[in-house]
């Protein structure tokens, strides 16, 4: 229903959409980019400015003496003179770096980069893994676009909310509910992403029905009624919304088994050994048999479109 929807204004506003998808995926690397390296240069810079004994203080000019003095307690550190700080301004002073001690320093710069390198991480398996590096519409490349523009942001707040000496906590309580905003806003441009993402078919095999024969390759089985069964491998995330079909063999009064990469069969004996307790946590794994007719002599096509197994008429026999 919402892939035909988007297929229908991907068609009716093709070359508008091709600018506005090439546009988004570029600003969505930029800030992917920029929220990445941004932290990573800070950090780079600091640890130079630290090597040559930079630090960072608060100065004031003492009413006293008319000198610039750094701040470090009460008094001027030139005439002794009471600076007169008032404790909200030294409140701010101890939420906002300045003076922080080396050991703090330290230990934000091992934080904060392992944050970065857990953010850079998620971005590169969650593009790898979804396909969305590489988008197969327009439209695709938009909502693709959209959502590395809504991650970046989101990585960006986040690095706010957790990070140390980033704000006082009511920034942080105002980050967080921008976070949980553009969290919400990228399930949204996630979901239409995937939407808009064509479903690739892939031919499985060629069976061959001679009347009530089936025959997959060199081996060959009966058939009852021209019914002929497809066994796959269902395993499905209702709440993610990830459903995924593996064909395993097809059926007739003997259970022919269709070639599994070595992988792909150890990934298949997995799951169904586990399936129990898998199912107990949400991944419902189950076996499936769709049966389907074949009345007319000929060679089908065993056809696999995202999670559905079919069959079509390849060609009559010859
Ligand atoms: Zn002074």
């Amino acid at each position: 229903m919402l892939s035909s929807l988007l297929r229908t204004i991907e068609q009716g506003f093709g070359p508008l959409l091709s600018s506005a998808g090439d546009i988004a995926f570029l600003l969505g690397l930029l800030m992917l980019v920029y929220v990445i390296l941004a932290p990573s240069i800070r950090i780079l810079v600091e640890m130079q400015a630290a090597n040559i004994g930079i630090e960072r203080e608060w100065i004031m000019h003492c009413m006293s003496c008319r000198r610039m003095t750094v701040v470090a307690g009460s008094e001027c550190e030139h005439c002794g003179h009471n600076l007169g700080i008032p404790w909200a301004v030294r409140l701010r002073q101890f939420f906002s770096r300045g003076g922080e001690p080396r050991w703090l320093e330290v230990t934000r710069w091992i934080y904060t980069s392992l944050g970065v390198i857990a953010f850079t991480l998620i971005t590169v398996v969650a593009l790898g893994v979804s396909g969305a590096w590489n988008p197969q519409s327009h439209i695709e490349k938009l909502f693709v676009g959209l959502s590395l523009l809504t991650w970046a942001g989101l990585g960006w707040l986040l690095g706010r909310v957790f990070g140390i000496g980033t704000g006082g906590p009511i920034s942080r309580v105002r980050d967080t509910v921008f976070s949980l905003a553009l969290a919400a806003l990228l399930l949204t441009t996630t979901t239409l992403a995937s939407a808009a993402r064509p479903v690739e078919e892939a031919v499985v095999a060629q069976v061959r029905v001679d009347g009530q024969v089936a025959q997959l390759g060199s081996r060959a089985t009966a058939l009852v009624g021209y019914q002929l069964g497809l066994e796959y491998l269902h395993v499905e995330h209702a709440f993610a919304g990830f459903r995924h079909a593996t064909p395993l063999a097809i059926i007739g009064t003997r259970r022919l088994e269709l070639p599994l990469g070595e992988r792909q069969s150890d990934v298949v004996d997995f799951l169904w050994k586990h399936s129990v307790a898998l199912t107990e946590r949400g991944l419902a794994v189950r076996k499936r048999t769709d049966q389907f007719m074949v009345a007319e002599s000929g060679i089908y096509e065993i056809v696999l479109r995202g999670d559905k197994l079919s069959i079509r008429r390849f060609a009559s026999p010859s």
